[in-house]
Parts: structure tokens; C-alpha cells; sequence
């Protein structure tokens, strides 16, 4: 750190985001991107769009994309505001509803705490049960901003709208924030509840199911209002955060559904294919609903784990964190790269005979 910067950050713990190699080709599962390509409308998009426009600044308010994804999630304009990424929109969220502190599981997406970091807002970690579930539970009545990812990551477990629903009728003084974006890949969305409760705040991402990670898109959907209070903190930070070409290949996507659907109704089959092979090496498997898998091997360590598939050349990820360290999260990928992974895997284990580093 330089003797330049601001003392209050000194202790900040930024995220520290999946590898990119350079260096050599890896199968890629580790950072939950989706295997196949995105939709031949965005390619079009893509291919047709207008160069020469680039000299202009966007739409600061993505109109054209926020109509449709108001048609696409039965919602009005109003209830929308688009992001760079849904990391983003989260990072508003924060900074908007976090005066009262906030709350979240304890094994969640890592963004979160720094986050709440960033703009000293205090939190509280809500620890998962013993089988990595989130109790409705331990969130009634919090009084403050909660953050829940659903399916949870890294897990993939994922809760019902209606135990949501308990937990945003039992907070109606904080918002309450359920990040979706793994949903598309089994779970329910609570969008429709945002029609029912000014206080429920969903957020989103053209990241994983649509295939968009480089794109950098996600949005929020809520009540105008709350929606007003993130525009604030947008227009105070980056207005022009959603870039042109991004605007123009996001609504081409929202056209696609039925390319995507097919695509994550695949994903689904090939990570519970996946998982019931995990099981059959040993492993234990969270039952997930997102395009990765959460497993534990019943005697062999996650870093050696880890480090034996990446000679292999297979990136997956692991986390240093308290419980879960002998996890690894897998994206799932193609039916072929999950077997490789598979075979791999097998081939290691046989090698290791109990070894644990
Ligand atoms: N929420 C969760 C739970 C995630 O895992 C991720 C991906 N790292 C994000 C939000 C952010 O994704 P993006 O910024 O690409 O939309």
C-alpha cells in the first residue's frame, strides 16, 4: 500500500477473482462460465453493430434493454435497473441499503464482505447448517439488509420462493436481496414476489445462463422506488456503467430464450450425471441446482485434490475458508469435459491411497 492511500481501507480484503491462465489451456472450471457459446442473435448483435456509434456515450439508462427485460421477467421499466455485471448492481446495494448493517450465511459468494467492507457496513454471518443449508429460520426478523444468494454458491442449494417469502413478510423495515445468479439452471425465482413486497430486491446476471460473462450485464428488479435509491448511487458513481455493444447483444439474448433454456436444461442433466459419479468415487456432493458442483472427497484432501487435476491441466476451483476446505466447486462444463474430469479424478485417486496434504 502507498502512503497515499486513504487509512480506512487498510484493512480491506479485496475479492480475489477466479484464475485466467495465460500460460497454457486448461479446461476451465473455475469460474462458473457457461460451456457453450451465446446465441446466434447475439453474434448477429454483434457482427451488426454500428462501430462508428461507439463515438457517442450509451443510453445511460439502457432503455431499450430495460424494456425487454421488463417484458421478459413480467415487470415495468421502472422495476429495473441494468449493471456492469451484477457485481455491480450488488456493490449499489450496499452502499444504498446497508445503514443498518447486513446480514448473510457464512459460506456465501465471497463478494459479499468486501462489499460490506468497503462501505463499513457492519455484518453478520449467519452460519449454514451442518448439511450447508440455509435455515429460513436464523433470518426472521434480522433488521437489516440481508444478502442471499439463491442457489446459494458455493453450494447450489437452493431455497423455495416460499421460504424467501418468509423471511422478506418477516423483514419489512431492511431489504432483503436474493442474488440469482444461478437460478436459471433449476431453481425458482422470486421476481414475481417484488410485485408483493417493496422490500424484496432480485438480482441477476446475463453471466451464466446466457453465456455472457465478458459482456459484463446483470440487473435488479424491485419496487420503483427502491429501484430509485440504486439509480442514486449509479448516477453518483458511473451512469454509463452498461457500455453500448453490451446494451445492443443483452437484448438480443433476451430474444434466445429458448437457445438458453435448452442450454441450461443440458447443464442441469450433465451436472447431475456428474455428481452421481462423484458419489460413486467417494465423494459427498451438496445437492445443487446451479452449473457447479460442491464436493468432498470421503479421505483425500481438497488441495492435493486440487492440485493434481491442475497438472492435469483442469482448473477447478477451492476455497480457503473455515468448513470448506476440502471442498472443490466445479463448473460444470461439457459432457466431454466432465468426463475427462471424471477420468481424471479416478486415475488420482487411485494413485493417492488416503493421501491428505
Ligand atoms: N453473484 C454470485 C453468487 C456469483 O457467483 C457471481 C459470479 N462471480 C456474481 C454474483 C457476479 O457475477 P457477474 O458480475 O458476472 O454478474
Amino acid at each position: 500500500m502507498s502512503r497515499f492511500m486513504n487509512e480506512r481501507y487498510r484493512d480491506l480484503h479485496e475479492y480475489v477473482p477466479g484464475e485466467q491462465p495465460k500460460e497454457r489451456r486448461y479446461i476451465k472450471l473455475n469460474t462458473n462460465e457457461n460451456p457453450y457459446p451465446p446465441s446466434d442473435a447475439v453474434i448477429r448483435a454483434v457482427r451488426e453493430f454500428d462501430a462508428g456509434s461507439l463515438k457517442l456515450y450509451p443510453d445511460p439508462d439502457a432503455s431499450v434493454l430495460l424494456k425487454k427485460i421488463a417484458e421478459t421477467y413480467g415487470v415495468n421499466p421502472e422495476n429495473v435497473i441494468a449493471s456492469n455485471g451484477s457485481d455491480d448492481v450488488l456493490s449499489m446495494i450496499f452502499a444504498a441499503f446497508g445503514g443498518n448493517g447486513a446480514a448473510f450465511p457464512d459460506i456465501t459468494y465471497g463478494f459479499y464482505t468486501v462489499f460490506a467492507s468497503l462501505y463499513d457496513v457492519k455484518y453478520t454471518e449467519i452460519p449454514l447448517r451442518s448439511d450447508y443449508t440455509i435455515s429460513p429460520d436464523d433470518y426472521m426478523n434480522v433488521g437489516k439488509l440481508i444478502v442471499i444468494a439463491n442457489p446459494n454458491a458455493p453450494t447450489g442449494i437452493a431455497l423455495t420462493t416460499d421460504e424467501i417469502e418468509r423471511i422478506v413478510r418477516s423483514n419489512p423495515d431492511s431489504v432483503v436481496v436474493i442474488d440469482e445468479a444461478y437460478v436459471d439452471f433449476g431453481a425458482q425465482s422470486a421476481v414475481p414476489l417484488t410485485k408483493k413486497y417493496d422490500n424484496l430486491c432480485v438480482v441477476m446476471t446475463f453471466s451464466k445462463s446466457r453465456s455472457l460473462a465478458g459482456a459484463r450485464l446483470g440487473f435488479a428488479v424491485g419496487n420503483e422506488a427502491l429501484i430509485r435509491d440504486l439509480y442514486k448511487i449509479k448516477y453518483s458513481t458511473n451512469p454509463y456503467s452498461v457500455n453500448s455493444l453490451t446494451q445492443a447483444i443483452g437484448a438480443a439474448a433476451l430474444d434466445s430464450r429458448e437457445y438458453y433454456a435448452k442450454n441450461c436444461k443440458k447443464i442441469g442433466k450433465t451436472r447431475d450425471i456428474f455428481a452421481d459419479k462423484l458419489r460413486s468415487l467417494g465423494f459427498y456432493v451438496t445437492p445443487s441446482l446451479a452449473n457447479f458442483v460442491f464436493a468432498r472427497h470421503g479421505t483425500i484432501g481438497g488441495k492435493y485434490l486440487y492440485r493434481s487435476l491442475r497438472q492435469k491441466g483442469i482448473l477447478v476451483r477451492r476455497f480457503d475458508t473455515p468448513r470448506i476446505e476440502e471442498f472443490l466447486r466445479i463448473t460444470v462444463g461439457t459432457e466431454d469435459d466432465m468426463e475427462t474430469l471424471y477420468e481424471a479424478l479416478a486415475g488420482i485417486i487411485s494413485e493417492a491411497k488416503g493421501e491428505r496434504t
